[in-house]
């Protein structure tokens, strides 16, 4: 396995939880605040493009799906993610480039977004799902993660204060950032971190015309067996079903009014995949 497909799957088990947790403080969204994070936006953009060059420039590992020859199945990401972008409940929508590429793996369930904003998602998770309502879910989820910065959260914990304030004020920050790249893989987002991104798919999709819960439906429909197979992150990962309770009874708290979850035009999106 190599590299970088382990940071995938590191990135993805956003889906899942492990272990450590972070300092609870309420927020007024009542969900976990956002943590000591020494590194800077810039940092964050800077990482992310970094894990994106990495990816883009191993097609074996990762082979992207060209936007100009699947405009269409493009048209339906790009349609979906602006509808999060443009409820202003993201806090870094104009900052981050939320640039989406598709993996060409059907037997890849996954999607994750690396710091800075860059998502990505595999074929193999789009062929599984059978709504845009669920699809969004999970969009919701993995941009939070980057809009809500676990990840440099996460690397600020692993990596202790002092060494980190020692390396930022060192004045080489290009070294920092590729060891800190490099080290991607050894860690996972945190149980405080999989709350808030659950929270935070809410939302992001209250305001829209998406059913707001539709990361519950996602996981509903795994925990149901959708599709041909069961995807193995669930079964090395803790009770989807309490996460599904939540998310509904935060998208029920919020008066969320949104209703649809476009399954015919998700049909669409995936009869435009190769
Ligand atoms: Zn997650």
């Amino acid at each position: 396995m190599s590299r970088l497909r382990s940071l995938a799957i590191f990135l993805l088990l956003s889906l899942s939880s492990s272990t450590s947790s972070g300092c609870k403080k309420k927020t007024t969204d009542d969900v976990p605040s956002s943590g000591l994070n020494l590194f800077s936006l810039e940092d964050d953009l800077k990482l992310g493009s970094q894990v994106a060059a990495e990816i883009d420039s191993k097609p074996n590992d990762y082979p992207l799906l060209d936007s100009a020859t699947y405009p269409q199945a493009y048209a339906h990401l790009y349609r979906m993610r602006n509808a999060l972008l443009t409820t202003g409940k993201i806090q870094y929508a104009d900052k981050f480039p939320w640039r989406i590429r598709i993996i060409r793996d059907d037997n890849t369930l996954n999607a994750f977004c690396a710091p800075g904003g860059y998502i990505y998602v595999y074929t193999g998770l789009i062929k599984y799902l059978r709504t845009e309502a669920q699809l969004i879910g999970v969009l919701g989820h993995e941009m939070a993660h980057a809009d809500r910065r676990h990840t440099t959260q996460l690397l600020t914990q692993a990596y202790g204060v002092q060494t980190l304030l020692s390396l930022l004020t060192g004045g080489d920050n290009q070294d920092l950032i590729s060891q800190i790249a490099a080290n991607l893989i050894l860690l996972s987002f945190s149980r405080d971190h999989e709350r808030d991104a659950d929270a935070h798919s809410v939302i992001y999709l209250c305001p829209t015309e998406y059913r707001a819960d539709g990361a519950a439906d996602f996981f509903e429909y795994i925990l149901q067996g959708g599709g041909t197979r069961p995807p193995a992150f669930l079964s090395t990962h803790p009770d989807p079903g309490e996460r599904v309770q939540n998310i509904r009874t935060r998208a029920q708290n919020m008066g969320c009014a949104g209703t649809q979850i476009y399954e015919e035009r998700y049909a669409q999106l995936v009869a435009a995949l190769p």
